[in-house]
Formats: C-alpha cells, sequence, structure tokens
C-alpha cells in the first residue's frame, strides 16, 4: 500500500522556510527576459501525446524511456509535459501568434515530469525557465539569447560557468553528416546498446548523446558535425560567435554538444558547471527552424532555451550565494482580552493596508507566550494591549532590538505615526546604502 506521508520518488516539497529563495529567482529571471522583450506565457500541464512525438522526437530519450503518458476517461492519450517548447509552438500556432509582430518573444516558468533515475539535480518533477523567439534566422537572435542567459546568471551572482555552443547545422548538411555517422558507427555495431542500435538507421546523431558509458567513449572518436556544416550554417555558426566576441561573453566550441531533443538545428549551446556533480548542465538551448512546420505551421524559424531551477538553486548554493532575506514581521500586536483582539485587528488592517507585514495572537496565548511568538517571526515592533491601553487609547510601540518605547495614539493615524517611528529607527541603526534600499523596498511594496 503506498505510503501517503510520503513524496512520490523523484519529486520534492518547497517549504515555507525556503520558498524565498526560489522566488527570488523566479523574480529575477523574469525582470531580466522583460528588459529583452520577452512576455511570459502559460500553457497547460498536460498535452496530446502526439505532440512530444513528433515536437521531441520519436527516437530521444524523453520520448522513448521518460513520459508520463496515460489514457484519460475520454480515451484521448495523454502525456504530462516534459519540457516546454512543443507546448508554446502548438500554442503560437493555435493562436496565430505569427500574425502578431515578429519576432514574438515568451517565456515562461513551468514544472516539468520525466520519468528518469532520481539523483542529485535529477528529479522526476523538474521546473524550469524557458523561454522562446519565434520568427526570425538572424544570428544576431542566437547571440541575444545567450546573452539574455548570461545577464540572469550574472545577475543572480552565479560563477564559473562555462559557455558551450555548437552547430549542427540544417537538414541539408545533416545528410551528408549522417552518412559519415553511419559508416563510423556501423563498424562499431557490436559494442552500441540495444537502443543505439535502433537509433543508427534512423537518428545517428542521438547516439552521441547516449548516457551509457560504452556508447559515449565510441562517440568520442566520431566525425564532428562542424565538418560536414553548409556554407549558410557555416556562415551562421561564424557570425553568431562574431557576435558574442563583439558582446564580450566568453564561450567554447564544443562539436560534441548535440542536445537532448531532436528540433534542434544550426546553434545548440549549454551552460555548464563542474561544481554540482555529474548533472552539470544548468541550462540548454538553440535554435529550431523546422520545428513550427514539423508541428503543423508554416515554416517558421525559431529559438530558445531551458535552465533548469532546481540544478541553479543546487549551484547558488554550492556558491554560498546569499539571497535577499525574506520579509520579516514589522509589527505584532499583543492582545490581553477580547476588545483588545479587535482593536488589535483593526489596526492590523490599516498595517497592511499600508504595505505593512503585521500579525496579532490566533492562539489565545497569555503575553509572555505570545512576545516569544514574536520574536520567533523576528518582529522588528510589537504593542501590547489590554484594558488600561484601550482606555487610556495609547500604548508602547516598542521596539525589539533595541528594547526602546515610544509612546503611540491608538487612534486614526495610527500607521502613519507608526511609519514615522520605524523611519526614525531605520535611520538611526542603518548606513545610508541601506537606508536607500529599505525605502526603495517599501515603494514597491
Ligand atoms: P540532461 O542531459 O542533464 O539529461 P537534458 O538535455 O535532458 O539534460 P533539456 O531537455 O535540455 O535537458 O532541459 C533543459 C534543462 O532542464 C537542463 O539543462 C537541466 O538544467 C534541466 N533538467 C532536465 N532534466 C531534468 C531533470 N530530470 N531534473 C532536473 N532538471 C532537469
Ligand atoms: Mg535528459
Amino acid at each position: 500500500m503506498a505510503l501517503v506521508t510520503k513524496s512520490i520518488k523523484g519529486t520534492q516539497d518547497t517549504l515555507p522556510s525556503e520558498s524565498y529563495k526560489i522566488q527570488f529567482v523566479e523574480q529575477s529571471v523574469l525582470e531580466i527576459a522583460k528588459n529583452y522583450g520577452y512576455k511570459e506565457i502559460r500553457v497547460p500541464v498536460f498535452e496530446h501525446t502526439e505532440l512530444f512525438q513528433r515536437g521531441v522526437g520519436d527516437t530521444t530519450d524523453v520520448v522513448q524511456k521518460e513520459m508520463y503518458t496515460f489514457e484519460d476517461k475520454g480515451g484521448r492519450s495523454i502525456t504530462l509535459r516534459p519540457e516546454g517548447t512543443a507546448g508554446v509552438v502548438r500554442s503560437y500556432i493555435e493562436h496565430g501568434l505569427f500574425n502578431e509582430a515578429q519576432p514574438q518573444k515568451v517565456c515562461y516558468l513551468i514544472s516539468c515530469y520525466r520519468y528518469e533515475k532520481p539523483q542529485a539535480g535529477r528529479l522526476r518533477e523538474f521546473h524550469q525557465f524557458g523561454c522562446e523567439c519565434f520568427g526570425t534566422a538572424s544570428p544576431a537572435a542566437d547571440a541575444e539569447l545567450i546573452s539574455l542567459v548570461n545577464d540572469i546568471f550574472a545577475f543572480l551572482d552565479v560563477k564559473n560557468l562555462k559557455i558551450q555552443i555548437n552547430s549542427i547545422g540544417c537538414p541539408e548538411c545533416r545528410k551528408n553528416y549522417h552518412k559519415a555517422l553511419q559508416e563510423y558507427f556501423e563498424s562499431k555495431k557490436d559494442e552500441l546498446c540495444g537502443t543505439c542500435l535502433g537509433r543508427l538507421e534512423r537518428n545517428p546523431m542521438r547516439i552521441l548523446d547516449c548516457k551509457s558509458p560504452i556508447c559515449s567513449e565510441i562517440a568520442k572518436d566520431a566525425p564532428k558535425v562542424t565538418d560536414y556544416l553548409c556554407d549558410e550554417c557555416d556562415e551562421h555558426f561564424k557570425k553568431v560567435q562574431q557576435y558574442l566576441d563583439a558582446m564580450n561573453i566568453p564561450y567554447e566550441v564544443n562539436p560534441s554538444i548535440v542536445r537532448g531533443l531532436d528540433y534542434y538545428t544550426k546553434t545548440v549551446f549549454e551552460f555548464v558547471s563542474t561544481e554540482i556533480g555529474a548533472q552539470g548542465t544548468v541550462c540548454g538551448g538553440g535554435r529550431y527552424d523546422g520545428l513550427v512546420e514539423e508541428i503543423g505551421g508554416n515554416h517558421t524559424p525559431a529559438l530558445g532555451f531551458a535552465m533548469g531551477m532546481e540544478r541553479l538553486l543546487l549551484l547558488m548554493q554550492a556558491q554560498g550565494i546569499e539571497f535577499p532575506p525574506e520579509a520579516k514581521c514589522d509589527l505584532y500586536i499583543a492582545t490581553m482580552g477580547d476588545d483588545a483582539l479587535g482593536k488589535a485587528m483593526n489596526l492590523a488592517a490599516s498595517m497592511r493596508e499600508f504595505g505593512y507585514y503585521a500579525e496579532f495572537d490566533l492562539m489565545n496565548r497569555g503575553i509572555k507566550a505570545q512576545m516569544k511568538y514574536a520574536n520567533k517571526l523576528g518582529a522588528a515592533f510589537t504593542l501590547v494591549l489590554g484594558d488600561n491601553e484601550l482606555s487610556e487609547g495609547k500604548a508602547k510601540l516598542k521596539e525589539m532590538k533595541t528594547g526602546e518605547e515610544t509612546e503611540i495614539l491608538l487612534d486614526d493615524k495610527f500607521t502613519v505615526n507608526f511609519d514615522a517611528v520605524y523611519f526614525d529607527k531605520l535611520m538611526e541603526g542603518l548606513e545610508e546604502q541601506e537606508v536607500l534600499g529599505a525605502f526603495g523596498k517599501k515603494e514597491n511594496d
């Protein structure tokens, strides 16, 4: 019997004490993508199985081994998305986004599902941030996309990532390349794994991406795709490198990158770390000029990337990167008796209207226990309300850090008065730079 108090293998929870980290990362990536003109798109978690078979490619590991596929009650074959691009392309075609101004730049934060062997940086439910850019064949778009990923890592202060790029050509140059690969692997046929034997005829390039140690050893000496590029693809790849140079973005050409999904053409790239173990690819992407047509739209050059959020967080933690601290309670109102509780609710409501984080007792605790809770919350200020305070219409506002008390009227100017004390204390206690930061935060609130 399933143990219902244990999560399913390969899935994980984000607990309330940790969620501020991923929230910060998500807000950051959306903000940076916005500066490049990307707008968020939201698509369903599940799609027709055939979309992924066609979009991701039925000779890939993802389609052959890793998809969560089931029949729904209406007899449809449904698959939980293993990646984001296919669904976004479907949406681009379905909603005629090709009629809008091109390029169409869209981005997404999604969960993905792959039946893989769970290990560090490899889950069965994981999360991606992705960007897709439709309608441009220009190599400048490839370079801009790599620059966007580079900006994200720079903003998050992530270091030591290697940018590896390659070109895997177009269907034209790939014909010759496939022939060369087939000749090469034919001679090693006896050593290839079963899956790769099947790939030899249909899609020999997939063998280069096989995770089996024997296949990857054989693949090391295979012919290099960059030696088989047609003039147009070769020129495109040179331009991409020229633009990256112009932007001072360091990269390496790695002819062994082919990426795990079938739809790529021309430029492919990965951002790789050596600091989080075997699953070091934090971001992967490239151009997919044939995909929109493959899925049923008009020929549309396009490109994109996806970044693994769990791997990104692992890397940020490995590098000891500090996240902006989560919001602490601004005011805790301790109460004695029901009338005081009513007043506390009233004061807290006006505090929250101003954008302050305020709490009061919901546990029917004594004053001492309430103060203990306020400490746990890290409350900046506390206020104790009892019968005396209510009858006099004023109470003592206590700054928790210093223990200093200020008398404050419990009238309808309460929040304005609190504001004044709050900023006074802030000015006393903080360096100029920090004060500016704090003001900035309140404006955003
Ligand atoms: P890998 O070679 O590590 O299996 P992939 O080529 O299958 O990766 P993509 O399909 O390109 O990965 O997905 C983009 C990114 O999503 C990866 O670079 C990685 O950061 C993340 N990712 C992919 N699969 C997983 C997974 N099972 N668990 C966590 N993150 C993943
Ligand atoms: Mg994979």
